[in-house]
């Protein structure tokens, strides 16, 4: 059975271990906190659970739970197939799992990060196998989102940029190819485009994140606004990722009207915590934000 270490098991590292699970791959989930490793393992039980009485998955619940062993350290990455990234939006961070990772991982494992604005090529410096470095950028929620960019970084051998794209399909996820490394990559750029527009027009009191949602869904067809994303997302990490992008110097991709830091402030972090701009019950139904 092919192996893979997922490092970071948040939001996003959980959701990618889990459809790994999924397809048939043998996984070491790895956090440095053992409170992370708990919630994902719960949190995908309820996942696969709800997956299988939906017939959407044929495999029990528990045979796909078997394939996932959580560890709080990156030895397993001697033995693995495939690594994927997907611990904070911090560039010294990244460098320092990926220098491990490179250390580690056998040179015939791609390495690759879920990272959503930080080059790829900025990302591979930290290792001395800069081909076998590329992005693999998920969508979260990451079991119901079925598109991933596969980003070839400059060093990204061609052999590993096909690799990637196979091995999205082989999650019967749908690859977009994204043959340049750019920051935020291109769904990432477009979305934070609009996404800057919408709180800024939200902070100046033009409209109300609902009234903005409701729109993009009727009048553009988007599946979620961009307000209901966010909050999926968690507000914590869109400051995060909007650091990293002014920190390329993509400002004009960032709102700078301070909403989102204040929000953070108030512990409106979106969906995780039941809050951010909007409220949720414990049962995860949706409902507009009250003070
Ligand atoms: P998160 O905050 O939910 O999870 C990050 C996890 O990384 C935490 O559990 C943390 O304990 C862990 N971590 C911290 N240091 C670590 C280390 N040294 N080794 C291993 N784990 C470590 O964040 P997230 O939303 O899952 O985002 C993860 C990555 O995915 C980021 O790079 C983010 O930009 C990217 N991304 C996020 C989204 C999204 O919608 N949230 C979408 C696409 C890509």
């Amino acid at each position: 059975m092919e192996q893979v270490v997922v490092v970071g098991a948040g939001f996003m590292g959980s959701g990618i271990a889990q459809v790994c699970a999924q397809a048939g791959y043998r996984v070491h989930l790895m956090d440095v906190k053992r409170e992370a490793l708990d919630k994902a393992i719960s949190e995908i039980q309820w996942s696969v659970e709800r997956l299988s009485t939906k017939g959407i998955i044929k495999e029990s619940p528990q045979t796909v739970l078997e394939r996932i062993t959580t560890v709080e350290d990156l030895k397993s990455a001697k033995d693995v197939n495939w690594v994927i990234e997907a611990a904070l939006e911090v560039e010294d961070l990244k460098h320092e799992i990926f220098q491990e990772l490179d250390r580690l991982a056998p040179v015939e494992t791609p390495l690759a990060t879920t990272t959503s604005s930080i080059p790829i090529t900025r990302i591979a410096q930290a290792t001395k196998h800069r081909e076998r470095v590329l992005g693999l950028h998920f969508f979260g929620p990451v079991p119901m989102m079925d598109v991933v960019e596969v980003v070839k970084g400059e060093k990204t051998s061609l052999e590993v940029f096909e690799r990637g794209v196979a091995f999205v399909r082989s999650m019967g996820k749908t690859p977009v190819r994204v043959q340049r490394d750019i920051p935020c990559f291109v769904m990432n750029r477009i979305f934070s485009a609009a996404f800057k527009e919408a709180v800024d027009l939200v902070a100046q009191g033009v409209v109300s994140p609902e009234d903005v949602d409701v729109g993009m869904r009727l009048g553009y067809g988007w599946n979620a606004g961009p307000f209901e994303i966010a909050d999926n997302a968690g507000l914590d990490t869109c400051i995060l990722v909007g650091r990293s992008m002014k920190a390329l110097g993509e400002e004009s991709l960032v709102s700078d009207s301070g909403l989102i830091e204040r929000m953070v402030e108030e512990g409106r972090l979106g969906r995780k915590v039941g809050k951010g701009f909007y409220q949720y019950t414990p049962e995860g139904k949706r409902l507009p934000y009250e003070t």
